[in-house]
């Protein structure tokens, strides 16, 4: 999830490894640390919570020698965000050394297994188990126990392993998150993603998942986890600094647009079990007798997440049938919210950052009144997490642009998986429980197919830059994904922009339609189809353009709509994750067309922490 950097050649490592780090920072990151070997010497290492820059005044202060390091930024997933936790993490030796990105899926069977093997362990975190995986596998050979401790592992790594037992050389290895080696002369080096290497060499070689790679100063092998040595392209990075740290998008919002897919697959990762029908939230597995009793949710958040809670209400209500109400974080603290049955009630807190402070008063005052708080939340060890009584994280990764993307998606697919785990432990039956998790497994391929078809956004969006007003409508699922359309739009290209039930359209708001203003309607094939095309017509009988985001296939629409955006089918609870894709994409083209700061619009902060 956030950053590698290794070097071994013929240089001193520690300050290209630091220098490396920095041009990292862009990624978002909670810690940082690094391992230097001097061969013959133990290996030395220096980590802490908060910015590379600390790290490098702590390194400064006696420089650690040596041709062979390894370093990492940290984007907490499992443990807080402290010194300890933070990375290379060791084993019981402390000659071996290594940094990861990513998840151990299976960390908890596999500690206690090395536990009860004597092994002992110093962090919170999910990576710790492989310095002590390896530990026990190592008979002399760096790659064998790495490869072996790999076959054991499941989730996803970008890994680099040093030891002092087989000095001078790093081993690395991939599965779903990124890494590559730099080749210089006389020299090799290993980041998360060209930004870090592009300074020393342009000559890069991609990891593939599977693959495992051994660094030495005088190049590199790479092998698959059978041991079968592979032949790879060199390829030559022709970008810049700048373009480098977003892998070659023009904005980090659009990276995370494009990111999506793998998001909604990550923040599904070890927690669905289609066959059987259920979903685990390691989160949550203390508190499943007063889950399974919760008569009331509150659903609560501010922004972007706010949407995503008004989505969660229609899922909670229809999939786990449990009565939910959805509320402004700072309307419920003033609002004098009746709480009496609170030994029945659970607030759900969703907040990106975890640090929203409206959301955090909305948790605090819930504590006080004894309902139990649980929160859905992206950044590990954040205010929102540790003060709730429980909580899912997204597992959506570092969102850098300020307007939400990724982690909206991210949230929805948790509120989804959450009314099934709910659901289950109610009235949800097996058979569709399983269809609702087979298709939650489909959709990253579905998005894909939605951002394959970029052109026709970047056109749409040439013609609606010139708009001054635009109406979003959407009904049920889709109603939230039409304010949630409206809001990024405004936020990133300043068009007004509103969005509203479509049925609510003839009661005031449809006064303002004419041929100057386009309606965005979200309208897929599902249960409210026929209603929301007679709103349409209304909009259509008076001028408006109409753009519909349609399923596929839909042979009708463009006899209402002026334009239409195909969108994959689905199941009508699962269809905002796709519904949500056009709207990003729209709301970002347009800000592009209108000559807008993208990744960073006016007036706005990434994460609101003033009330
Ligand atoms: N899961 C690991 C941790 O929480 C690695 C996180 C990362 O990718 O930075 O320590």
């Amino acid at each position: 999830m956030c950053g590698i950097v290794g070097y071994i050649g013929n240089k001193q490592a520690t300050p290209i490894v630091i220098d490396g780090l920095k041009r990292l920072e862009y990624r978002g990151y909670d810690s940082a640390g690094i391992a230097v070997h001097n061969i013959g010497e133990p290996i030395k290492f220096l980590k802490n919570a908060g910015r590379v820059a600390k790290l490098e005044t702590e390194v400064n202060k006696n420089v650690p020698l040596g041709t062979v390091a390894i370093g990492h930024t940290r984007w907490a997933t499992h443990g807080a965000p402290n010194d300890i936790n933070a990375h290379p993490h060791k084993d019981c030796t402390g000659k071996i050394h290594l940094v990861h990105n990513g998840i151990i899926e299976n960390y908890v069977s596999l500690k206690n297994e090395l536990d009860q093997a004597g092994h002992k362990f110093s962090s919170d975190t999910d990576t710790e188990v492989l310095a002590h995986l390896i530990e026990s596998l190592f008979r002399g050979t760096l790659e064998d126990a790495v490869a072996q401790a790999l076959s054991r592992v499941r989730g996803t790594y970008a890994l680099a392993v040093i030891s002092e037992g087989d000095p001078a050389k790093i081993v690395a290895a991939r599965n779903s998150s990124p890494l590559l080696i730099g080749i210089g002369e006389g020299e090799c080096l290993l980041a998360s993603d060209p930004s870090a290497v592009i300074a020393a060499t342009k000559k890069v070689v991609f990891l593939e998942d599977g693959e495992m790679a051994t660094l030495t100063p005088e190049g590199f092998r790479i092998k698959d986890l059978g041991g079968d040595e592979l032949l790879k392209r060199l390829v030559e990075i022709p970008w810049t600094l700048e373009e480098a740290e977003k892998s070659g998008h023009a904005h980090f919002m659009h990276k995370e647009i494009f990111e999506g897919p793998e998001v909604v697959a990550n923040t599904m990762r070890g927690r669905i079990m289609v066959d059987e029908g259920l979903v685990k939230f390691g989160g949550l597995e203390n508190y499943a007798k007063h889950l399974a009793n919760t008569e009331r949710l509150i659903l609560t958040g501010m922004g972007t997440a706010y949407h995503a809670a008004l989505i969660g209400e229609y899922l909670f209500e229809e999939i786990a049938e449990i009565p939910t109400e959805v509320e402004y974080a700072a309307e419920f603290r003033y609002r004098h919210p009746i709480l009496d049955n609170h030994n029945k009630a659970t607030l759900i807190a969703v907040s990106q950052s975890g640090e929203t402070a409206d959301t955090l008063a909305a948790v605090r005052e819930a504590k006080r009144r004894n309902v139990f708080t649980m929160g859905i939340v992206n950044v590990v060890g954040s205010s929102v997490a540790r003060e709730t009584d429980a909580g899912i994280y997204n597992h959506a990764g570092p969102e850098i642009a300020v307007a939400s993307t990724k982690a909206f998606l991210s949230q929805i697919t948790v509120l989804t998986m959450a009314s099934i785990f709910l659901g289950r432990m109610r009235n949800l039956e097996i058979t569709r429980a399983k269809e609702l998790l087979a298709e939650l497994v489909a959709l990253p391929d579905k998005m894909s197919r939605i951002l394959e078809q970029e052109q026709v956004f970047i056109d749409l969006a040439n013609w609606l830059k010139d708009a001054e007003h635009v109406f979003f409508l959407g009904r049920k699922y889709n109603f939230p994904i039409a304010l949630e359309g409206a809001l990024k739009l405004k936020e990133v290209s300043y068009l007004h922009a509103e969005g509203y039930n479509a049925a609510e359209m003839k009661h005031g708001p449809i006064a303002l339609i004419e041929p100057s203003f386009p309606t965005i309607a979200i309208v897929p094939q599902d249960s409210v189809y026929e209603k929301t095309i007679s709103n349409l017509e209304e909009i259509k009988a008076r001028g408006g353009p109409i753009v519909a985001i349609a399923t596929e296939g839909d042979e009708r629409i463009l006899k209402v709509a002026d334009a239409a955006i195909f969108i994959p089918k689905t199941l009508e609870p699962i269809l905002p994750v796709l519904t949500t894709i056009p709207l990003h994409l729209l709301a970002y083209h347009t800000a592009v067309a209108r000559g807008c700061d993208v990744d960073k619009p006016r007036n706005l902060a990434k994460s609101v922490t003033v009330e």
